[in-house]
């Protein structure tokens, strides 16, 4: 039932005060079958860990909340529903005997959202495990996206780019292949050889994983926010070599012979902002690129901050941030002049 008027303050992990005009918990999927689905509604909710949410979200907002996890085959594919919470889904697959989704431990949110940003980790992403995403297409009906179509790359996929076509109901899983350990990327060895652990097991990398995230990134139970607020910028090797001139201590990572990625959280240190901002809102003191509520603080304290960021960023290396959280809703927030 559609209810008017109500609060999502508990249901974003910035913990930003915000209310749905109109609001629909979806428990299962016959519900989509109603005349609200015919066309795309203006928020679909997950587990709201990666949303900007301005005061007002007007119109319709659909949480997700169908869960569970079906496991019929016995040999590693599965099927969960999109309202399951993702890290409880990556335990469960370790406690049963199927790794492959250690790396990915601890990040928040639902399964029906891990397609549509392609969450990644310590080297991994969510799209090398995926082989079907169940969607409702809207004014249309259910239908069945391959991997290719769901045309995933670097916290992108389809998803991002046509939010008002589908609502994703559940997605498969393929964990039955055994991969070598990634451990090359963090302080996944680091942490391990502290540990003592000279041949880690899955589960160890897991708790590996688990460590390294707790010291760097806040509870967001007890310090709002949504991770990763900007998405490391792509930028050409001419403007690489240039920044390399000046910086030479700048770390990259190649993507091919003409583009290189740098870490948005290192521009956002080096350009004197970590730890900054007001009583309210800032960047995260162990981790720039995570912009903290640090109390009180509403959509438009923290869209006016990470402006600053983008600014400031933009005047000292000349790379434009942008941001990976989606702002809800985009015109309020694209018209607020902060
Ligand atoms: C502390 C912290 C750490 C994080 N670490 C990482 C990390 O390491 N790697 C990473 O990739 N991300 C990370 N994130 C970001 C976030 O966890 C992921 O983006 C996650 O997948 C969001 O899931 P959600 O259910 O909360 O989605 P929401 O925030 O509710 O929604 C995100 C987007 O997905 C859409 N959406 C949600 N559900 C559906 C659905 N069923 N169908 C269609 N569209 C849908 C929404 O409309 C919205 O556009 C982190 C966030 C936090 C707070």
């Amino acid at each position: 039932m559609i209810r008017n008027n109500v609060r999502l303050d508990r249901f974003n992990t910035f913990g930003l005060p915000a209310t749905a005009e109109r609001y629909l918990p979806l428990l299962h999927p016959d519900q989509l079958t109603g005349p609200e689905f015919q066309r795309a509604p203006d928020l679909v909710l997950g587990g709201g860990s990666n949303l900007l949410l301005m005061e007002k979200v007007p119109g319709l907002t659909v949480h997700v909340l169908m869960s569970g996890i079906e496991w019929s085959d016995g040999k590693g594919r599965f099927r969960v529903a999109a309202g399951t919470d993702w890290n409880q889904f990556v335990r469960y697959t370790l406690e049963i005997g199927f790794p492959g989704l250690e790396n990915l431990i601890l990040i928040p949110g639902t399964i029906g959202a891990s397609p549509v940003q392609n969450i990644g980790a310590y080297g991994a992403e969510v799209s090398e495990f995926i082989t079907a995403v169940h969607a409702w297409e809207y004014g249309s009906g259910p239908v069945v996206l391959s991997p290719d179509d769901c045309r995933f790359g670097y916290r992108d996929s389809r998803f991002k780019h046509e939010p008002d076509r589908f609502l994703i109901t559940a997605v498969d899983f393929d964990l039955s292949e055994r991969r070598p350990l990634k451990m090359e990327y963090g302080a996944i060895t680091g942490e391990l050889a502290r540990q003592g652990i000279t041949d880690p097991t899955p589960a160890d990398v897991a708790n590996a994983v688990t460590n390294i995230r707790r010291s760097k990134l806040p509870d967001w139970f007890f310090l709002g926010n949504s991770g990763s607020f900007f998405k490391n910028p792509v930028v050409d090797r001419g403007v690489y070599d240039r920044l390399l001139d000046e910086f030479p201590d700048l770390p990259s990572y190649p993507i091919d012979d003409q583009s290189v990625k740098l870490p948005a959280g290192w521009l956002i240190d080096r350009a004197g902002l970590r730890g900054s901002g007001t009583s309210r809102v800032g960047s995260y003191e162990k981790q720039a690129l995570v912009l903290v509520n640090r109390g009180g603080a509403r959509g438009s304290d923290v869209l006016s901050f990470s402006r600053n960021v983008q600014r400031t960023v933009r005047e000292k290396f000349g790379v434009e941030l942008e941001p990976e959280v989606r702002q809800v809703p985009a015109q309020v927030a694209a018209q607020l002049s902060l």
